[in-house]
């Protein structure tokens, strides 16, 4: 039986792994530790299930008697704007969180990563290929993410060299979908809570810029088939994404289409946004057998404008956040 600890499961990944593990029936406690900086309880409260325990904290700090057999940290924000406005914190949360749950792992157990495709910075090279080592710029604004998580992934890396711990790392690509906070700020959450609240969708630049947009579900069951098995010939990060790239303003004159026409309106572009993303889905495919991303991008856009639109009729709109760069 195993004691599994998560940080950042409440949220909007983070909340629906917890689900998954809760179905596993090996696991004997899932403690989750989240500081709420990002997640809700909201992702949570539906949870009943006695082996669940909820700390908040800051992970850096989490304090535990018990070790355990799977940590899965996830306890980051993701969406630039959060990140963006917290880059310290940002990068605290991403090293010194490994850094104090690699202490709490037993000394078989195993270390699962969630890293991202912002590794591979504004990239040079479509699709990118897990062997690619990235256009990041570590002076630029989405340096505290970017650079926190590929600093994260040497410390695990490193660690595995010199201590042979079991580690998994996965590069996500743009997830979307249900529990994602309204006021995210993230492109899909953004012009949908837009729509949904009569404003116009903010592209931000001309809106060619694109990016490979994931349904969580297909995500999170990628997630689950890497880091659940227990061994595999490959030992490197892995791309977990849809491999299907779409500009952001066709994401934007979509969703204005589902919300029955709204105005689209073009602001100022994010310096240093990358121009595309796109995973190269090649290993994945070969050690996953099987896991592809199945929800259409279409569909899931949809079903996560009826949950915001539910999520929205309970609760007035929040706006999206952007945070202002110099000279606007
Ligand atoms: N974006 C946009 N309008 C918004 C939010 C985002 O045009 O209201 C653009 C953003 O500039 C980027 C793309 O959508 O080119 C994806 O942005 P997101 O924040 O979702 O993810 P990331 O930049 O981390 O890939």
């Amino acid at each position: 039986m195993k004691r599994v600890l998560i940080a950042g499961g409440c949220g909007f990944i983070g909340s629906h792994l917890c689900d998954r593990l809760l179905q596993r029936s090996d696991v004997e406690r899932l403690v989750c530790v989240d500081s709420l900086w990002t997640g809700t309880t909201d992702n949570i409260a539906h949870i009943r299930d006695e082996r669940f325990r909820y700390f908040q904290g800051n992970v850096e700090e989490f304090q535990s008697d018990i070790t355990f057999h799977e940590i899965y940290h996830l306890a980051s924000p993701a969406s630039p704007p959060w990140y963006m406005k917290e880059p310290r914190r940002t990068i605290s949360a991403n090293l010194l969180g490994a850094l104090r749950l690699l202490d709490l792992l037993e000394p078989n157990g195993r270390f699962g990563f969630m890293s991202t495709s912002e590794v591979y910075g504004d990239p040079l090279v479509s699709p990118q290929p897990e062997s690619y080592r990235g256009s990041v710029d570590c002076t630029g604004p989405r340096s505290s993410y970017d650079e926190g998580k590929r600093v994260t992934e040497s410390l695990l890396f490193e660690t595995r060299r010199l201590h042979g711990i079991n580690v998994r790392i996965a590069r996500l690509f743009n997830v979307y979908g249900p529990r994602t906070r309204v006021d995210d700020g993230r492109a899909v959450s953004n012009f949908v809570s837009q729509a949904l609240s009569g404003k116009p969708l903010t592209i931000y630049g001309d809106g060619m810029q694109s990016r490979s947009w994931g349904y969580v579900d297909d995500i999170v069951e990628g997630i689950t088939r890497f880091f659940w098995r227990d061994s595999f010939d490959y030992l490197g990060p892995l791309n977990i994404g849809n491999d299907r790239e779409i500009s952001v303003l066709d994401v934007a004159k979509y969703v204005a289409e589902l919300a029955g026409g709204c105005p689209i309106v073009h602001v100022a572009p994010t310096p240093h946004d990358p121009t595309n993303r796109c995973p190269d889905l090649t290993i994945a495919r070969q050690i996953l057998p099987g896991w592809d991303c199945k929800v259409p991008y279409e569909e899931g856009v949809r079903m996560t404008f009826e949950w915001f639109r539910d999520r929205m009729d309970a609760e007035p709109a929040r706006q999206g956040i952007r945070v202002p760069f110099a000279g606007e």
